[in-house]
């Protein structure tokens, strides 16, 4: 046994030794100084998870990583989080999380224990700078943190960042943490993102297509030729009758028409099976990079690249371990998966693009109901109800300027639509909405600012008759203006010049899980690919705006008895239409 400073002495020429390699020398390093996860009196070992090697050694400053369930890759994130820190003497590294709550528990079941069982880590281990938010490796840091909520970027200088669960990240605070990056050289941030994926074109779906696309292709042996294999469309099932394996559900294990125990993968190039020691034999695989050139490197880990531990059968049966099927889709095979549920299908929006432009002016419209979102430059909607089907005949966007165009705008497209109800963004100012609430016949002008919260509730608005405000529970309105968008029930304007921007606005929105720190479970929330989604949430306030019309749970106040008297605005709000009676102004 080396005295110790015999020993620190020999840590730092090891790691010099392996810092003039680079990223290379990670593998070596973790096979070194860290230990078998299940076992730690055994070195750690790359044994089945071959493919692993590639990613770790990949010397990109941006690297993402679509990472499937049982494929060994959060006890990988950690030791490459060490390592990093270990090799790259004296910097800053920030493992990110999708909440702080998480970030904790994380430190505790999943880094203090590669640190314990080894010597070299324990032994560069700050006694003093050691807890669950922060740690000292020799005179590296590793900070943990939570990205759930704004401010919980640290704002301190880092070196590098291993992003985990992106999707499940509030995406916005992720921007925060990648601001601390500026301090560095160009080339010389290592920036590593891992996911599980949800919605394709979100997260680390929008990071993998931005990247090279890296697959861990086969070399079949039968046909001489190199392939990619998927889990959904290579894994066959005797018996199973659909193209691919999408529709597969937990019901399906108990059909004695399917062979399970008999499923294989099937070569995509010859259409016979790839054996099970073929796809396993690392000297038979390797990754492969569609796009090259691409100065982002992105990997997709598929449960198949781990073949040696996840036969065809284990995969299909681990249906059984997931609620949702959606979740086995995104965490058993590691795939992005668009449904009706989770986002605005194009195809069926486009298809919906039937209903008649009626131009402002002398339109003739009566029942005529809007919805507008509010900024520089505001985005308007209006529909009229023609059974189940809600027709957008306008569309507009108006641009606010000194003498009050927005409203004036508004008040104009109400008389000209005949306008039941008008709903409008409450935020970011208040002001416009206020003072055509105020200008407006009373009960037909209403503003609308979203409430997060508790899905159990009895209703999705909150009205405040007086104020005329409306608090909306964001995801479930969503949720319901999304299934009548897929389902073909809302119709746009035929050859309406905004047509192909609402179409690009409406498909903007994906519903995406979000870790709550509170309770540990995740909850759905509605996120958009970019800031371009106002003409949505303009259908969003028009969609509750008809909601007002047609009485769920909207009151009006009828003047005729003095005092307020409620009544369930129904059917018959026609043939009461003189009875609204115009607040008086000032
Ligand atoms: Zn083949």
């Amino acid at each position: 046994m080396a005295s110790p400073l015999l020993q620190a002495r020999l840590d730092r020429m090891r790691v010099a030794a392996l810092q003039s390699l680079g990223r290379s020398a990670i593998p070596q390093w973790i096979i070194d100084n860290t230990r078998h996860p299940n076992d730690p009196t055994k070195p750690w070992s790359f044994l089945h998870h071959e493919y692993q090697i590639g990613i770790l050694e990949t010397d990109a400053e941006y690297i993402s990583v679509i990472k499937a369930a049982q494929t060994g890759m959060s006890e990988l994130s950690v030791r490459l989080m060490l390592a990093l820190a270990s090799l790259y003497r004296s910097s800053r590294f920030m493992y990110v999380l999708p909440s702080s709550g998480f970030s904790r528990k994380f430190v505790v079941d999943r880094v203090d224990p590669v640190i314990e069982s080894s010597p070299q880590l324990s032994r560069e281990l700050s006694k003093e700078v050691n807890n669950s938010e922060i740690k000292r490796i020799a005179n590296s840091f590793i900070y943990f943190a939570g990205a759930q909520k704004t401010g919980q970027a640290i704002s301190v200088p880092a070196k590098g960042l291993v992003m985990d669960e992106v999707d499940f990240c509030s995406q916005s605070v992720l921007t925060s943490f990648y601001s601390r990056l500026q301090h560095n050289m160009p080339g010389e941030s290592i920036v590593t993102r891992f996911s599980t994926p949800t919605v394709p074109g979100y997260g680390i779906s929008q990071l993998h297509e931005a990247g090279s696309q890296g697959v861990y292709m086969v070399w079949h042996e039968k046909c001489g030729q190199w392939v990619v294999v998927d889990p959904l469309q290579d894994i066959i099932l005797p018996g199973w009758q659909e193209d691919t394996l999408e529709n597969f559900t937990k019901a399906d294990l108990d059909d004695p028409t399917l062979r399970l125990e008999a499923a294989f993968v099937q070569c995509p190039h010859c259409h016979k099976p790839i054996s099970q020691s073929n796809l396993s034999d690392p000297k038979k695989r390797a990754w492969v990079h569609h796009y090259p050139d691409k100065v982002e490197k992105s990997f997709y880990v598929s449960p198949l690249d781990v073949a040696a531990i996840n036969t065809p059968e284990k995969i299909l049966r681990n249906v059984r371990n997931y609620n949702r099927h959606i979740d086995w889709i995104n965490f058993g095979l590691g795939k992005a998966f668009q449904d009706a549920e989770n986002s605005v299908v194009k195809q069926a929006v486009e298809k919906s693009a039937t209903a008649i432009t009626v131009y402002p002016g002398k339109s003739g419209v009566q029942g005529g109901l809007i919805g507008s979102d509010v900024g520089k430059t505001s985005h308007l909607l209006v529909g009229v109800r023609d059974g189940k089907y809600m027709d957008i005949i306008w569309a507009e966007r108006i641009r606010q300027d000194g003498s009050g165009n927005l409203v004036s705008t508004w008040k104009e497209r109400m008389d000209e639509y005949g306008a039941w109800k008008m709903v409008v963004d409450a935020g970011p100012d208040i002001s416009s909405p206020q003072q055509l609430i105020e200008e407006s016949v009373y009960g037909r002008a209403w503003a609308c600012y979203f409430t997060r919260g508790s899905s159990r509730r009895l209703s999705d608005l909150d009205i405040k008759e007086e104020e005329q405000i409306i608090g909306a529970y964001r995801t479930s309105i969503i949720d319901k203006v999304v299934k009548q968008l897929n389902g073909g029930l809302i119709r746009l304007p035929k050859g309406h010049p905004e047509l192909p921007t609402i179409i690009k606005h409406f498909t903007q929105m994906k519903r995406v899980s979000r870790l709550s720190d509170t309770t540990g479970e995740t909850t759905a929330h509605w996120a958009s690919l970019s800031k371009e989604n106002h003409y949505f949430f303009a259908l969003v306030y028009l969609m509750i705006a008809d909601d007002l019309a047609t009485g769920q749970g909207a009151v009006v106040a009828l003047p005729d008895t003095g005092a307020i008297r409620k009544v369930q605005v129904g059917g018959a709000i026609q043939d009461r239409q003189n009875d609204f009676w115009s607040r008086p102004l000032g």
